[in-house]
C-alpha cells in the first residue's frame, strides 16, 4: 500500500510516532539510521577544472609562442624564464581562483533550508537536512516542504506542485486517507511532497520519505542546483579586459614593427614587444574582481545581510530607491494593543512590552466590572482567534507566533480573560489563518452544544461581514481612523453563532451575519536604528519607500515618526493604486513614499514603474506573493527570520536581522565593492599604459630598450599580482555613503580614470625613461641602467598603489595601515626587486647589476613624481567642486 492509501493512524503506529512529534533522542537515531534529507550530494569543486583554466588565457598563447620562438632561436635563459612566469602565472591565478570559487560557493550555503517541527509536543525549527520519517512536519503559507509528509491536518492549505507534476494551479490539499489504487502524486491529495510550495493555509504531516526515497528524489536524481553564475559585472569586466588586451596586442604589434624600421634585430623586438604586451594586459583585473565582490559577501554577512547571488553586491551599492515593509523592518514588531473600542466606549490600555500587566482605563480611571461586559467580547476574540500564544522564559514574556495577535492576547490578559481557560471553554473547530491578501482571519469554536463564528481583522473588511453595521459603519470608520493617527495599528472584532452541527468554515460563512464586537488599537514602534538609517539614506540620495498591508491613516503616522514623509505627504492607498493604469502609476511612483493596504501584487507594479524612471530599486518582502515583486526588483530582500522560505528564494539577499539599518549597511559595502573594482582599474590600467609608452619612447628616442624581456616579465607576475590583489581589501573610505549614488550607466572607465590614465602613463614613462638615460650618462653600463628602470619601474607601481586607493582623496589622509594587505604587499614587492637585483642566480637570469645608494635615492626620488602629480590632480577636482567627481561619464 503506499502512503496515501492508509489511514493515518497507521501511519503513526508503523512509524512509531504520534501527533506530538517524535524525542530528539530518537530523532538523532533515525537519522544515523536513514541519512540526511537532502539529494544528491553537490558538485566538488574541479581542482583540475581550474587549473585547466589558468592555460587557456590569450596571454598564456602568447607566452607559449615566445617561448617556442625562443628556444629556436637557442635563447634558453629567455625560455626559461618565460616557462617560469607561465608557471608562476598559473600558480598564483589557481590559488585566487580557487579561494574565490570556494567563497562563492560558501554564499550558498549561508542560507541553508529550515523546517518546523514538533519534536516531543514543542515547535521548533531545524535544518531541513535533519529531518527523519515520523518528524511531524508544520506548514504555512511560502513554506516550502522539506520532505514527503502524509498530511493530518489542513486548514485552507493550498500547494503549488508545478516543479513536481506541471500543473499550476494549486491544489487544495486535504486529510482522509484515499483508497483508489496507482494515483500519481498529483491525485495524491493528502500527501504534501518534498520541494512543493505552500501558497495558503496551514497544515499538519508526518514525514514519510526522505532524502533520495522522496518523489523528488527518485525522479530527479539529477536535479542540481544551478551553476555558479557570473555577475554582468564580471561579464563586463572580463569585456573589458580582453578589449584592453586587443588594444595591447595591436601597441605591441606596432612596437615590434617600429622597432624594426628603426633597424632593431628582430628577435629583440619580438621579445620585448612580447613581454610589453604581457606587462601591459590586465590579466587580473577579472580575477581581482571576482574577489572582491566575494570580500564584499564576506563584509555584508558581518553586518547582518547575507547575499545570495554575487551580481546584487555591485547592483547594491548603485541603489537609488528603496521599497521597504513597515511591520519588523522599519518597526521593532513589538506590538502592544493600546486603545480598545466596544461599541459605545474607548478604553485606554495601560502597561508595556507582551508582560500581562496594566489596567483599561475608562476617561483615566480603572473601569468598573459593568462596562467590561460589553468589552470583554472584543478581548475574548482577540485571544481565541489567533494561532499564537504567549509563554514565559525567565521572567520574560514571549510570543510564539504574530506579534500582532500576541498583543491581542496581552490585552485580554489584562481584562482578566485566562487563555487555558478561554481555550477550554471554546475548543476550536476549524479556522481559516490570517493572510495578508485576505486581510482577516476567522475561527469556528464550540461553547457547549452551540457553535460561534470568530472574526479580526483590518476594520474594512470585518465591517463588510458585520450586515447590521450599515449606520454604524461611519461611526466606527471614524474611531478606527482616530486610532489610526496616533499610528496604531487597528483590528477590528466581530462574531456570530453558527449552527450546532457546523464542522468546517469557509469563505462563505463570513459573507454576511457577523456581529460587529469593537476595535483594538496596538502601537508598533519604529526602530530608532531605522530612523537613522532613513536619514542616512536620504543624505545619500536614496529615497525609502514604505509599502505595507497596514491602514493609509498609520501608515502615514509611522512614516512621519521616521521621517521618510513631512506632514501632509500624500499616500496612495491599495484601492486607488487598483484604479490606476501603469500611465497613471508611473506619473504618480515619483513623488509618493507611503502605500498603504497594498496586496503583493501592488507591490510588483510600484517596483515595475520605478524601474521605468530608471531607478535601481531594492525592495524588501516576506510572504508567497511578494516573490514576484522580488524577482522584479534589481534587488529582493527577503526577512531572514520572519519571512517564508519562497521570498527567501526569490530574493537576492536576505536579512538575518530583519532590520532596515542592514538594508543601508549592505548598500554602503556595495558601494565600497564597486569603488574597489575602480581602484585596482586605477592601478593596473595606467602602469601597463607606462610600460609599452617606455619601451616605444626609448625606440623613438634611439636609445637601447630600458629591460631585458624577462625583466618585464617578472614584474607583472610578482609586483603587480600582489599588489591588485591587496587593493581589493580596501577598507571603505570615508564619506561613501554621504554622495549620491553612482550614475547606473556608468562603466568601470568613468573620464576620471581615462584622463589620470594618460597622466600616470606619461609621468611614469618618462621618469623610466630620464633615469636610464641618465645613468648611461654617468657612463654606467647597459646592465645597470636597465636594473636602475627595472627598479624604478616597481617603485612608480608602489606608488601609483598608494595613489589609487582614493580617486579624489589626497593618500596622506588615509590611514597607511587602514588596509595592511597593501602595506604587505609592498613589503614583499620590494624584497622581491632587492633579490632580483643582489641574488646572484637572479642577477644571472634577469642580467641586473647591484646598485649604489645614490641609485636608490635617485629612484626613489624620480618615482615620487607620481604621487605629487596625482595629489595635485586630485587637489584640482577637489577645488572645482566634488559634483562632476560624483557622476563620471558614462564608458
Ligand atoms: P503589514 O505586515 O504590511 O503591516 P499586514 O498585511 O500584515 O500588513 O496587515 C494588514 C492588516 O491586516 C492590518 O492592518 C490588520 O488590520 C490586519 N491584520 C494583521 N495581522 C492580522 C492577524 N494576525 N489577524 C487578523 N488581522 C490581521
Ligand atoms: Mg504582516
Amino acid at each position: 500500500m503506499a502512503w496515501y492509501q492508509i489511514d493515518v493512524d497507521e501511519i503513526f503506529k508503523t512509524l512509531r510516532a504520534s501527533e506530538e512529534g517524535l524525542l530528539n533522542e530518537a530523532a538523532e537515531a533515525r537519522l544515523a539510521q536513514y541519512g540526511p534529507n537532502r539529494l544528491a550530494e553537490e558538485e566538488k569543486i574541479s581542482r583540475l577544472k581550474i587549473l585547466i583554466h589558468q592555460f587557456t588565457s590569450p596571454l598564456i598563447y602568447i607566452l607559449l609562442i615566445a617561448a617556442v620562438v625562443t628556444a629556436f632561436l637557442g635563447e634558453h635563459i629567455d625560455t626559461g624564464v618565460i616557462l617560469a612566469v607561465v608557471l608562476l602565472n598559473a600558480v598564483i591565478g589557481y590559488i585566487q581562483e580557487y579561494k574565490a570559487e570556494e567563497s562563492v560557493r560558501s554564499l550558498k550555503k549561508m542560507v541553508v533550508p529550515k523546517a518546523r517541527v514538533l519534536r516531543g509536543g514543542k515547535e521548533k525549527e531545524i535544518q531541513s537536512e535533519r529531518l527523519v520519517p515520523g518528524d511531524i512536519v508544520l506548514l504555512s503559507s511560502g513554506a516550502k516542504v522539506p520532505a514527503d509528509l502524509r498530511l493530518f491536518r489542513a486548514a485552507e492549505l493550498n500547494v503549488d506542485e508545478a516543479m513536481l507534476t506541471g500543473e499550476s494551479l494549486p491544489v487544495a490539499k486535504a486529510t482522509e486517507a484515499i483508497p483508489a489504487e496507482r494515483l500519481t502524486p498529483g491525485d495524491q491529495v493528502n500527501m504534501a511532497f518534498m520541494g512543493t510550495v505552500v501558497v495558503s493555509g496551514r497544515g499538519r504531516g508526518i514525514v514519510v520519505e526522505t532524502g533520495a526515497k522522496t518523489i523528488l528524489g527518485t525522479i530527479a536524481q539529477e536535479v542540481r542546483e544551478a551553476g555558479v553564475v557570473r555577475a554582468p559585472l564580471q561579464e563586463k569586466i572580463g569585456q573589458f579586459a580582453k578589449a584592453i588586451g586587443l588594444i595591447v596586442l595591436a601597441a605591441s604589434g606596432l612596437l615590434f614593427l617600429i622597432g624594426i624600421l628603426i633597424g632593431e634585430k628582430i628577435d629583440t623586438m619580438f621579445m620585448t614587444a612580447v613581454a610589453a604586451a604581457v606587462a601591459a594586459i590586465p590579466e587580473g583585473l577579472p580575477i581581482v574582481v571576482t574577489i572582491t565582490l566575494a570580500i564584499g559577501v564576506a563584509r555584508m554577512a558581518r553586518r547582518n545581510a547575507i547575499i545570495r547571488n554575487l551580481p546584487a553586491v555591485e547592483t547594491l551599492g548603485g541603489t537609488t530607491v528603496i521599497g521597504s515593509d513597515k511591520t519588523g523592518t522599519l518597526t521593532r514588531n513589538e506590538m502592544t494593543v493600546r486603545l480598545a473600542y466596544d461599541g459605545t466606549h474607548t478604553y485606554e490600555l495601560t502597561g508595556t512590552g507582551y508582560a500581562p500587566r496594566g489596567e483599561i482605563l475608562q476617561d483615566g480611571l480603572p473601569i468598573e466590572a459593568g462596562p467590561l461586559n460589553h468589552l470583554r467580547p472584543v478581548l475574548r476574540i482577540g485571544l481565541l482567534c489567533s494561532e499564537s500564544d504567549l509563554y514565559e522564559e525567565n521572567g520574560e514574556y514571549k510570543i510564539d507566533g504574530d506579534p500582532t495577535e500576541g498583543a491581542l492576547i496581552v490585552a485580554a490578559m489584562k481584562g482578566g480573560l485566562d487563555p487555558t481557560q478561554e481555550r477550554e471553554r471554546y475548543p476550536l473547530v476549524a479556522m481559516i489563518p490570517f493572510e495578508s491578501e485576505l486581510g482577516y482571519m476567522a475561527t469556528l469554536h464550540r461553547r457547549e452544544n452551540r457553535k460561534f463564528i470568530f472574526a479580526k481583522g483590518a476594520p474594512e473588511r470585518i465591517l463588510d461581514m458585520c450586515a447590521g453595521a450599515g449606520a454604524a459603519r461611519g461611526e466606527i470608520m471614524k474611531i478606527a481612523d482616530q486610532f489610526a493617527a496616533e499610528g496604531l495599528r487597528v483590528l477590528a472584532m466581530a462574531s456570530r453563532e453558527a449552527p450546532p452541527d457546523q464542522e468546517t468554515l469557509t469563505h462563505d460563512h463570513l459573507a454576511s451575519g457577523l456581529l460587529f464586537a469593537g476595535l483594538q488599537g496596538m502601537i508598533d514602534p519604529p526602530r530608532p536604528e531605522a530612523v537613522q538609517a532613513v536619514a542616512r539614506c536620504r543624505k545619500a540620495g536614496i529615497r525609502t519607500v514604505m509599502i505595507t498591508g497596514d491602514h493609509a491613516v498609520t501608515a502615514r503616522a509611522i512614516a512621519k515618526q521616521i521621517g521618510i514623509v513631512e506632514e501632509g505627504a500624500e499616500v496612495l492607498g491599495g484601492k486607488a493604486l487598483e484604479a490606476m493604469d501603469d500611465e497613471a502609476l508611473f506619473q504618480k511612483v515619483k513623488g509618493v513614499s507611503v502605500y498603504a493596504r497594498v496586496a503583493p501584487q501592488h507591490k510588483l507594479r510600484i517596483v515595475q514603474q520605478l524601474i521605468r524612471h530608471g531607478e535601481i530599486v531594492a525592495v524588501t518582502g516576506d510572504g508567497v506573493n511578494d516573490a514576484p515583486a522580488l524577482k522584479a526588483a534589481h534587488i529582493g530582500i527577503a526577512m531572514g527570520k520572519s519571512g517564508t522560505d519562497v521570498a527567501r528564494e526569490a530574493a537576492d539577499m536576505v536579512l538575518t536581522d530583519d532590520n532596515f539599518a542592514s538594508i543601508a549597511h549592505a548598500v554602503e559595502e556595495g558601494r565600497v565593492v564597486f569603488d574597489n573594482i575602480r581602484k585596482v582599474t586605477f592601478f593596473l590600467i595606467p602602469t601597463g599604459v607606462a610600460a609599452i609608452l617606455s619601451i616605444l619612447g626609448a625606440v623613438l628616442i634611439g636609445v637601447p630598450i630600458p629591460y631585458v624581456p624577462a625583466q618585464l616579465l617578472w614584474i607583472n607576475v610578482v609586483t603587480n599580482g600582489l599588489q591588485d590583489v591587496a587593493l581589493a581589501f580596501e577598507p571603505g573610505e570615508q564619506g561613501v555613503i554621504d554622495r549620491p549614488p553612482r550614475n547606473p550607466k556608468e562603466g568601470i572607465m568613468s573620464r576620471l580614470l581615462k584622463e589620470r590614465t594618460v597622466l600616470v602613463g606619461l609621468i611614469i614613462s618618462a621618469g623610466i625613461i630620464y633615469r636610464f638615460i641618465e645613468t648611461l650618462n654617468d657612463g654606467a653600463s647597459l646592465e645597470k641602467a636597465r636594473s636602475v628602470a627595472v627598479t624604478t619601474m616597481v617603485f612608480f607601481q608602489f606608488f601609483q598603489a598608494w595613489n589609487s586607493r582614493s580617486e579624489t582623496e589626497s593618500i596622506f589622509r588615509i590611514p597607511l595601515m587602514s588596509n595592511p594587505f597593501l602595506f604587505y604587499s609592498l613589503i614583499a614587492a620590494f624584497f622581491a626587486q632587492l633579490a632580483v637585483l643582489y641574488v646572484p642566480a637572479f642577477q644571472w637570469v634577469f642580467r641586473t647589476v647591484p646598485l649604489t645608494l645614490t641609485d636608490w635615492l635617485e629612484i626613489a626620488g624620480t618615482a615620487a613624481v607620481v604621487i605629487v602629480a596625482v595629489e595635485i590632480d586630485k587637489w584640482l577636482r577637489r577645488r572645482k567642486g566634488g559634483d562632476d567627481l560624483l557622476q563620471p561619464v558614462p564608458l
